[in-house]
């Protein structure tokens, strides 16, 4: 997920003046950072969860060895009002190699958990335990194959669960108050059954169906392949073939405006009636997607939507946007952190980060969107000026780390470092293997990585097949490492230069 709500001043691209440069020197060059705005609440509970997650982890089992996504067949009827849900979900899965006995799977501890349907033969065995942790309590249920048996090709389970719902955008005096916000629901959320695993999850496909009372809308990644509203309820099924890292619920009483760019639905989703504002939103999307399909390859959803929320974020899913109902006001966003956030289909939410050697889509998100968009009207070396401020100004031998250590941005050094240091660091590689070799390197670890986790080594791999060097030495120094370039003035004199006319 990722944040990019930058801070005014930052901020100066007029709409009109990117317009026609864009129009007018579409990327035969390359040369964009953009500030999170800092963590509110619900990012910080949020990191309380996955912390508990990974805790939780620490003891399980394996994710190695499945051999194709997970499919979940999800049927929800929420609540939003009461905040509750009653939910069911067939989930299926290819064991493959998969070399424990069991499969563990979390669901939210408020949660009512039915005993879980198996459809196959033999003595499977189920232990369902409640973590009662507080705010994070979880119902944990392990399922065993039957003993002395090979895990079948593929095997289903049916949840049947209902309750409230762990919703990341309630807060404490939100909870009496008529759904004033947004419902925001992510894995962490556990709205839906997740496999616990040491590694990152396993990636997932699915079939939701959902239904809301009237008004109230759904947004999820995938298509939407129906909405019904029969007076008094809505029925919307949202469908993903890609594989996804996880599932997002987003629902709200919604606006919604649409067009289509070639084969791409696009989609707005706002809190109020606001036409004038969904047009620019769309109109802008149909000038940034070609763009980044031309400059990239072809862009990986066959939707984008702008989904407007309550609280003040700026994310970007795959195929979506969440923007907050200021951010998505400011009329500067259109041009700065829209196009962050649509480049973010191809760079964190097409191809995935293996967060553990380094997350690298901020600043290659950036380097393509913040620092380009200027570059192409002769402004990339002041942007790059700043980024070297501001990793001179925030950045200390004691705060700095290399950047395949890099997950997110939590301050301003780690800002300077994951996005700012890794602009400066792609823009140098650029120079290096030249522009063609840049652009041909990008290509190919876009497709060679759509739908997979990759990591610095895969750039590298991508880069160097359209470069004379394979770079080691370059990612080494440049990623494996702390630290940049200690430029010292010596003796400093100054000597006249005579003109001649
Ligand atoms: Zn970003």
């Amino acid at each position: 997920m990722h944040a990019q709500a930058r801070p005014q001043s930052q901020l100066t691209t007029g709409a009109a003046r990117i317009g026609v440069s864009l129009l007018t020197s579409l990327p035969q060059k390359l040369s964009a950072i953009s500030l999170r705005q800092p963590p509110w609440a619900f990012k910080n509970l949020r990191g309380v969860f996955l912390l508990f997650l990974i805790l939780l982890h620490s003891t399980g089992a394996n994710a190695g060895g499945l051999t194709r996504p997970i499919e979940h067949e999800l049927a929800l009827e929420l609540k939003p009002h009461l905040g509750t849900l009653s939910g069911e979900d067939t989930l299926t899965l290819y064991p493959g190699k998969w070399n424990q006995p069991s499969f563990v799977f979390l669901l939210h501890g408020e949660f009512e958990v039915e005993p879980v349907e198996i459809p196959h033969q033999g003595d499977w065995k189920i232990i369902a335990t409640k973590t009662d942790e507080g705010l994070a309590s979880i119902n944990r249920i392990e399922i065993f194959k039957p003993k002395n048996t090979d895990w079948p090709d593929f095997v289903q389970f049916k949840f049947r669960y209902r309750g409230p719902f762990l919703d990341l955008q309630k807060n404490e005096e939100k909870k009496t108050a008529v759904s004033t916000h947004t419902v925001f629901l992510d894995e962490s959320s556990l709205f839906y059954p997740v496999i616990e695993t040491r590694k990152a999850s396993p990636l997932v496909i699915f079939e939701m169906q959902t239904i809301t009372p009237t008004g109230w809308q759904v947004v999820s990644e995938g298509k939407r392949i129906s909405h019904i509203d029969n007076g008094g309820r809505i029925s919307t099924l949202w469908k993903c073939d890609d594989p996804m890292q996880e599932i997002h619920l987003i629902s709200d009483r919604y606006h919604e405006y649409q067009d289509r760019w070639e084969d791409i639905d696009l989609l707005v989703f706002l809190r109020h009636e606001d036409p004038a504002l969904a047009k620019r939103y769309l109109d802008t999307a149909k000038m940034y997607i070609p763009f980044y399909q031309r400059l990239i390859g072809s862009y990986p959803f066959v939707k984008f939507a702008v989904v407007e929320n309550s609280e003040q974020t700026g994310y970007g899913m795959p195929s979506f946007t969440l923007l907050g109902s200021r951010v998505i006001r400011f009329p500067f966003i259109l041009h700065s952190s829209y196009p962050h956030e649509i480049l973010h289909n191809w760079w964190g939410n097409g191809a995935y980060v293996k967060a553990k050697e380094g997350n690298w889509s901020e600043g290659l998100t950036t380097y393509l969107a913040d620092h380009l968009l200027p570059e192409l009207d002769g402004k990339g070396d002041s942007y790059r000026f700043q980024q070297l401020m501001k990793y001179t100004n925030y950045v200390s031998p004691e705060n700095d780390f290399p950047l395949s250590q890099f997950r997110s941005r939590t301050d301003m050094a780690t800002q300077a470092i994951g996005y700012g240091k890794l602009v400066m660091v792609l823009h140098m590689l650029r120079n290096r293997v030249g522009e063609k070799a840049f652009l041909d390197g990008l290509h190919d670890f876009y497709f060679d990585n759509l739908f997979k986790r990759a990591g610095y080594k895969e750039l590298r791999e991508a880069m160097a097949t359209h470069s004379p060097e394979n770079l080691s030495q370059f990612f080494r120094q440049w990623i494996l490492s702390a630290g940049a370039p200690q430029l010292k003035l010596g003796t400093v004199s100054t000597i006249k230069i005579l003109r001649f006319k």
